[in-house]
Order: C-alpha cells, then structure tokens, then sequence
C-alpha cells in the first residue's frame, strides 16, 4: 500500500468518526469512532516520519505498529494485527493485482482469528473481510478483470456488513446483549467496509497499490 493509498483511508475514517460512534452506541460504548480516529490521527503521524521508502510492506508496518500503540480496546490490537501480519507476508516489489490481495487479506484474517477466537458469523469485522478475502480465491478470479473483482469484493464486504445486523453478538461488550444485539450493524465490520471502499476507490483510479 503506497502512503497515498493509507491517505485515502484515513480521511475516509476521519469523515465516518461519528457515524462509527453512534453505531457503537447502539451495541456498545459509542467510541469506536473515536478510536478509530485516534488510529488514523496515530498513522498520517507515522507516515509523516516514512523517510522515501514508500513501498506497501513499510507503510503498512508503519500504520499497523501507530494503531497498537496508539489506540485501546480491541479494534485497536486486531485491526493492527491484522495490518502487521498483511505487512509480513509482502515484500518490497509486491503488486496490486487479485493474488497478493488474497494473501494480503487471508495474512490479516488469520491473525485477527487467532487473536480475537472469532469465527465468521461472530458479528466482528470478520464478517466483513472474510467475504472479501474470498472474492479474490484463484477459484472466483477466472475470467475477471481486476477491476471487476474489486466491484465483487466491495459488493461482499457490503453483504457482510449487512448481514452483521441479523447476527447475535458472540465478541466483545455487544456479547453481553445477546439476542438484543440483533438489528444493529456490527461497528468494527463498518469500519472494515469503510476501510475497504476508500481502498477500491484509490485502486480503481491509480492502479497502484
Ligand atoms: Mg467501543
């Protein structure tokens, strides 16, 4: 992800901060707007200190070691988590195209699973990439142009968010409402598609990662 790319997310996060709070209310303790902010505020400091060397495994490095020390409670350690572990699996000459974005995005699911013991249908941002991740599977990918993939992915990650709202809270303070969880979007699966769009809007314009 070039700093470019980061920059279209982040104001993304920025314009939904009270969107996402007020979401958060309904289920929770109305601050994942806030933290998110607070992640996003953490991440254009650090690629501020990005000194050239711009290439998609140092700038995800860099937002996802500004988010786990900047922002508390669980978005904060999953999403930069799940950043640092994309981060991990690229090297410096990785391109946008469907294979990196499905070992990117499997890289971020994986270890947001093993962190949070959540599973697809939790109600959890997982909801969320788990469907995009698999947009971008070598089985779905034959004959498609990127850019239609991309089309797909946003269009799942939007089913899944979605979805989230016939869900039962199994993670997080939203648990504790059980049944009464139901009807309301899962906040962190908000986030994820906000992220996401801003990501295939910058895709869709530059062509670059
Ligand atoms: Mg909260």
């Amino acid at each position: 992800m070039t700093r470019d790319a980061a920059t279209a997310v982040i104001k993304a996060i920025l314009s939904e901060k009270d969107f996402l709070n007020d979401l958060d209310a309904k289920i929770g303790d109305g601050d994942h707007g806030l933290n998110m902010v607070r992640g996003a505020t953490a991440a254009s400091d650090a690629l501020n200190e990005l000194n050239g060397d711009e290439n998609a495994k140092n700038v995800l490095q860099a937002v996802g070691n500004a988010v786990i020390m900047n922002v508390g409670g669980s978005a904060g350690s999953l999403y930069g988590a799940g950043l640092l572990a994309a981060a991990e699996i690229l090297d410096e000459n990785a391109v946008l195209d469907a294979k990196t974005l499905e070992n990117v995005f499997s890289a971020a699911v994986n270890e947001i699973q093993r962190r949070g013991q959540a599973n697809l249908g939790d109600k959890t941002l997982l909801d969320v990439l788990i469907p995009i991740r698999d947009t971008f599977k070598a089985e779905n990918c034959v004959g498609k142009s990127f850019e239609t993939l991309l089309t797909e992915a946003r269009d799942a990650a939007r089913d899944g968010l979605e979805l989230t709202k016939s869900l039962i809270a199994k993670k997080g303070r939203a648990a504790a409402l059980g049944k009464a969880s139901i009807g309301f979007e899962d906040p962190g699966a908000a986030s994820a598609l906000i992220i996401f769009r801003a990501l295939c809007g910058f895709w869709k314009d530059s062509r670059r990662f």
